[in-house]
């Protein structure tokens, strides 16, 4: 396989340290010596200042941002002795000038500006954004309906009434790098639109895991159903936490049985087999019906790994 930088959220630098998310004694003293650093979201976007030619986050002093005055702040791990933090501040109220580096960046959109950023920044402000998106929608117990309490520095909820515990969710998808061999046209990938998507948009078909289900159950109930392809063995590649709000996406390849397509509308606006040099257009964005898609999305990983092969 040809070398490729890391993919987008998947290289998280930090020693998680969970030993330490019980203990509260130990977490204090980290939150509050010279070399804590803590990460500022609102509205789960990352306070992000301009850095060479790119993004990278604001990394706060532990005494600029009172734990107490935001509303959710997790302990991402540890860098070398320094704890790592992360805080969600209010948000129903605009940070202003209140926000000690108010004027010198800007809370922004993570998916967007992901591409920006340094790979072991992407990755820690992809994890602390998933903690974030989880905790806002996690407000009350799923059990018995009381409200729950965030426990082990952010990376738990815990419900007083029934005392039933919640864990951070990670919803499993699919996505499929389908190829076929076609006798004339050699091989071919399948890439779908869903309706409403951008002009031009296309991706590699994907869909969620379902109870019951292996990942290769999942490809190939998605492949059927969403394309009318039949897949034959599928086989992982790689995967990348993409935490919009709680995905966790794995990158799969199977071969299809023919290259007939019969789309579920309800599911896909459109779906068509891609060859090497069209795919070589799209990558280099001269191609007249399909963009290039998202830089920092596992499928345009899947895309140029599949265009990178001899063969
Ligand atoms: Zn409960």
């Amino acid at each position: 396989m040809a070398d490729f930088p890391p993919l987008a959220f998947t290289r998280f630098p930090l020693d998680r340290a969970d030993r330490l998310r019980g203990n509260a004694d130990a977490l204090t003293a980290l939150r509050t010596r010279e070399d804590a650093v803590v990460l500022a979201f609102w509205r789960h976007k990352p306070f992000l200042m301009k850095h060479g030619g790119g993004l990278a986050p604001a990394r706060l002093r532990g005494d600029m941002l009172d734990p107490s005055a935001s509303a959710v702040e997790v302990f991402l791990g540890l860098e070398g002795e320094a704890g790592v933090f992360a805080a969600e501040l209010d948000p129903a109220r605009e940070p202003g000038e209140s926000f000690p580096l108010h004027g010198l960046g800007e809370f922004e959109d993570l998916r967007l500006s992901a591409g920006g950023l340094d790979a072991d920044d992407a990755a820690l402000l992809a994890t602390a954004r998933g903690l974030f998106a989880w905790h806002a929608r996690h407000g009350f117990c799923s059990n018995c309906g009381a409200a729950t309490a965030l426990a082990q520095a952010g990376w738990r909820r815990t419900c007083p009434a029934c005392e039933v515990e919640h864990f951070p969710r990670v919803d499993p998808v699919v996505i499929m790098l389908i190829v076929h061999e076609h006798p004339e046209h050699g091989e071919r990938v399948l890439l779908g639109r869903g309706e409403g998507w951008p002009e031009r948009g296309y991706s590699c078909l994907a869909g969620f895991v379902e109870p019951g289900e292996t990942l290769g159950d999942a490809a190939r109930r998605e492949a059927r159903e969403e394309a009318g392809v039949i897949l034959g063995e599928v086989s992982y590649l790689l995967s990348q936490p993409w935490p919009f709000p709680s995905s966790l996406m794995f990158g799969v390849e199977a071969r299809a049985g023919g290259d007939a397509i019969e789309l579920d509308p309800n599911e896909l606006a459109d779906a068509r087999w891609v060859t090497k040099a069209e795919m070589a257009d799209v990558m280099a964005e001269r191609h007249p019906d399909i963009r290039k898609p998202y830089a920092a999305a596992i499928a345009t990983r899947l895309m140029s790994i599949w265009l990178a092969r001899g063969d």
